[in-house]
């Protein structure tokens, strides 16, 4: 049976990341700017997820932790780094190692969300390095997404994710109740939305869209 983590490894046995997208700027997942890394593959299928293109189990973008770290730090007052997904904890031996090698060049705070919960990942690790990653992490947001336990507030999608404290380092911050934002970047072949949408957010997002296309094609 194939194991449900991401366990690729490159020459001289370090693991590769299978990326989905990243940010390399943004102030919508967490205090300060941060970088942004969303792997690819997740296990659950939440119904109404934000990024569906990302639930499946496939190859996308396979990186070596070692080549991320400069396009992650490329923003000098990049205080901080958030892991979304995707799954995170499918790949947490080379997401440790990629917080390593950063905190050796920037003393960077660490985000996580995983649809795992605390107790699961404690008691019942989904895969390898499980432990070593939850080390690093300053603040886990678990559990699954669910859609009709959405409170528009917080930077949790719904509240029965809980926020995990793990460090004191982010414990000013208002995880659960402050105001949501997102963010609309455009990279080289596509276009991002960065952040936990606030209510009304992606209707808006559509309507706009809409109107663009309607307006092109009158044109
Ligand atoms: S855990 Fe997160 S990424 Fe996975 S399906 Fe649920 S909402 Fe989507």
């Amino acid at each position: 049976m194939q194991p449900l983590y991401h366990n690729s490894t490159q020459t001289g046995g370090w693991p590769l990341l299978n990326v989905a997208a990243t940010c390399t700027a943004t102030h919508a997942l967490g205090p300060g700017l941060r970088a942004v890394v969303w792997v690819q593959g997740c296990p659950f299928n939440c119904p109404g997820c934000l990024a569906p293109d990302w639930i499946p189990m496939r190859q996308a973008r396979t990186v070596a932790p070692e080549d991320l770290v400069a396009e992650l730090l490329a923003h000098p007052q990049v205080t901080g780094l958030t892991f979304s997904g995707g799954e995170p904890m499918l790949q947490a031996a080379g997401l440790t190692r990629l917080i390593n090698l950063a905190r050796e060049q920037r003393p960077l705070s660490l985000i996580c969300f995983s649809g795992f919960t605390l107790a699961q990942l404690r008691d019942d690790p989904p895969g390898p390095s499980v432990a070593d990653l939850l080390d690093q992490i300053d603040v886990l947001i678990d559990g699954r997404y669910v859609a009709r336990q959405n409170d528009h507030r917080g930077l949790r999608g719904s509240r029965n994710q809980r926020i995990h404290y793990l460090t004191d380092r982010l414990a000013e911050f208002d995880f659960a109740s402050g105001p949501r934002q997102i963010e609309i970047q455009v990279q080289a072949d596509h276009v991002l939305l960065v952040g936990v949408p606030p209510r009304g957010a992606i209707t808006l997002i559509d309507q706009a869209l809409e109107h663009v296309c309607r307006a092109r094609t009158a044109g």
